[in-house]
């Protein structure tokens, strides 16, 4: 077949990429190509392209692959300079019913943008980035997508040798708070204008005619990124990197690496080795989701308003009201995982108590089972708080509930201990763990064990690594 490329990135916005070629992969082997979504995309694949064109091992007609430009703040930091190290866009693809989506390999090379860094990906960080993102697209968060990782049959070195992989990924758009920042400190503000200009039409296109679009492009921003956090605190995700080069425009999940699911409810829970301080711990999460916003605001500036001043308070002024729309998308986001239909008044103090009331307990398994007390409680060392809350929330949620719960919180989620023996097995050639883990994740409402269990006593501390 032959993929129609567009490439309206490279077109519309000059200078914010370098062209840069992907590493032709020696032996490139697919490890996993994604049917239903190749299909979506209206891509009729075969294995042999799959496995040539997601690898580097040919450049598919049609692609004009090249490194977008991207500053950031990463972990409370700014670099002037990081841009795809290891990635290369391909071009954009339009789906039947209209859709751009960027198509990129990662993992794929060296590029002008990769510093110290050998542009390359080993299977396992690979592999867990299609699980992870293939669960979040399946429990209905929005996340770029994942078509296909292939083995490179190349070594890389991290810590030890490992087997080498491509990934391809599938993105809304690869825009992020970090490639507004990385104009906006060079003080190139016609290129951050056209940034906005481009992110308004490829994202949100009727804010077009807004009266001030900028404005409007920031609320929108807001907007998606808020109900996105929200989206992760309700599955006890923990992104890990929550730097802005990692917060898409989109408002998708973007890079997933040292991510995790939290097991055991508690608030402060951090897996990633690098984060010593928690600055992206689970709580954190909706205190950093305003911290990026609020950089993205400072590159928008002077799109704002023609007054600096003027600006700076229409900035502040929606900055400002982050914290309260954050916790109304978590309310509602609440309401659903506790099975509430309609709103009452007392919902927020529900939420909240139930938040104290199962600390220590299993995040997933509890929502699950709140309307089977015999199944629920063996998830708790000490019920007590639970023993007290039950009764409110019986008699809130009503008829129905037991169903209601069922439909919207996943019973398999991608449990640690669960990843990792896939992506051990897979290190070593053994693919089959991988398939039988992604075929439960992805129904996660389905029932199935072993994979809805918690990790055995034993397993852990969990800590997870960036895999770059
Ligand atoms: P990340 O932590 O994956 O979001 O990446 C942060 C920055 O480091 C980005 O600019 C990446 O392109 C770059 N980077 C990560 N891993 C590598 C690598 N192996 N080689 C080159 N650049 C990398
Ligand atoms: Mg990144």
């Amino acid at each position: 077949m032959t993929i129609a490329f567009d490439h309206s990135y490279a077109r519309d916005l000059p200078g914010t990429y370098l062209r840069a070629a992907p590493d032709p992969a020696p032996a490139p082997r697919l490890l996993v190509l994604n049917r239903p979504l190749a299909a979506e995309l209206n891509l009729a694949l075969s294995d042999d392209e799959a496995r040539d064109w997601f690898s580097g091992a040919q450049v598919p007609p049609g692609a004009e692959p090249i490194a977008q430009a991207y500053a950031g703040h990463q972990f409370g930091g700014f670099s002037p300079q990081l841009g795809d190290g290891r990635a290369h866009l391909l071009g954009e693809i339009l789906t039947p019913d209209g859709r751009r989506f960027d198509i990129q390999l990662k993992g794929s090379g060296r590029t002008p943008f990769s510093r110290g860094g050998d542009g390359k990906a080993a299977i396992g960080p690979m592999l867990r980035e299609y699980l992870i993102s293939e669960f979040m697209a399946a429990a209905g968060v929005p996340t770029t997508r994942s078509l296909a990782v292939v083995a490179t049959g190349e070594e890389v070195w991290r810590e030890t040798k490992l087997p080498g992989a491509v990934l391809a990924r599938v993105a809304a758009s690869h825009l992020r708070v970090g490639t507004f920042q990385f104009f906006a400190a060079r003080g190139e503000e016609a290129q951050v204008r056209a940034l906005a200009d481009y992110a308004i039409a490829r994202h949100y296109p009727d804010l077009a005619k807004a009266a001030n679009p900028y404005v409007a492009l920031l609320d929108a921003v807001i907007a998606r990124q808020a109900r996105l956090i929200a989206e992760w605190m309700g599955l006890g995700f923990i992104h890990g990197v929550m730097n802005t080069d990692n917060m898409a425009i989109s408002g998708e999940t973007i890079d997933y690496g040292p991510c995790a699911f939290m097991e055991t409810y508690a608030p402060g829970t951090v897996f990633s080795s690098i984060d010593h301080q928690g600055r992206y711990a689970y709580a954190n999460q909706p205190l950093i989701l305003g911290w990026n916003l609020a950089r993205l605001a400072e590159t928008l500036i002077p799109l704002l308003d023609a007054s600096r001043e003027k600006a700076i308070e229409i900035a502040n002024d929606r900055l400002v009201g982050i914290a309260g729309h954050y916790r109304t998308e978590w309310l509602t986001v609440m309401r659903r995982k506790l099975g509430l239909l309609g709103e009452d008044e007392g919902d927020a103090a529900l939420a909240d108590d139930l938040m104290t009331a199962m600390e220590g307990a299993d995040w997933t398994l509890t929502f699950r089972r709140l309307a089977d007390e015999a199944a629920l409680r063996p998830l708790f060392d000490d019920f007590t708080k639970m023993e007290a809350w039950l009764p409110r929330w019986r008699a809130r949620a009503g008829e129905g509930a037991a169903q209601r719960l069922a439909a919207v919180n996943p019973a398999v989620i991608p449990r640690n201990h669960n990843v990792e023996a896939a992506l051990t097995a897979a290190t070593d050639a053994n693919m089959a763990p991988f398939h039988a883990l992604l075929s439960a994740i992805q129904r996660p409402y389905t029932e199935s064990e072993p994979y809805m269990l918690p990790a055995p006593t034993g397993f852990g501390p969990y800590v997870t690594f960036c895999g770059t």
